[in-house]
């Protein structure tokens, strides 16, 4: 279980995440606004934040930028989740100090583990033995 942001201005796309972390177990927190996202990490320390790119005040972008510029935030799993997929923007995406990229849209059967292959190895949830991922 790990307790994890996600900053996302579309309401359904918000919903649909926090429902599928949440059914994996995790702590989930909802956040619609760039800035507000940023101050919610600042606030909260999650153990991961999901992000998306395009979003009001402060764009995904801006948010990485300052929490790679954060001492605090530094180590912080940071996985953008957008529309925006093409190469150029994965790229983008990582130098702005991101983690990694999920494109959407989510798909509910492997969005949680795509996620949690963020996450530390000691919160990453415990695999069957023999099993593989999804
Ligand atoms: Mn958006």
């Amino acid at each position: 279980m790990a307790r994890i942001l996600i900053v996302e201005d579309n309401a359904a796309n918000l919903k649909l995440m926090a429902y599928l972390l949440g059914a994996s177990g995790h702590e989930v927190e909802g956040c619609r606004d760039g800035r507000a996202g940023l101050d919610a990490v600042r606030r909260a320390a999650p153990d991961l934040a999901v992000c998306d790119v395009q979003l009001p005040s402060l764009s995904g972008y801006d948010i990485a930028r300052a929490l790679r510029a954060d001492a605090r935030f530094r180590a912080l799993p940071l996985v953008a989740v957008t529309a925006l997929a093409m190469r150029g923007d994965r790229d983008r995406a990582l130098s702005a100090g991101f983690d990694g990229y999920i494109a959407k849209p989510i798909e509910p059967e492997t969005f949680s583990a795509q996620v949690e292959a963020f996450l530390p190895l000691a919160l990453q949830p415990p695999r069957p033995a023999g099993g593989t991922r999804p």
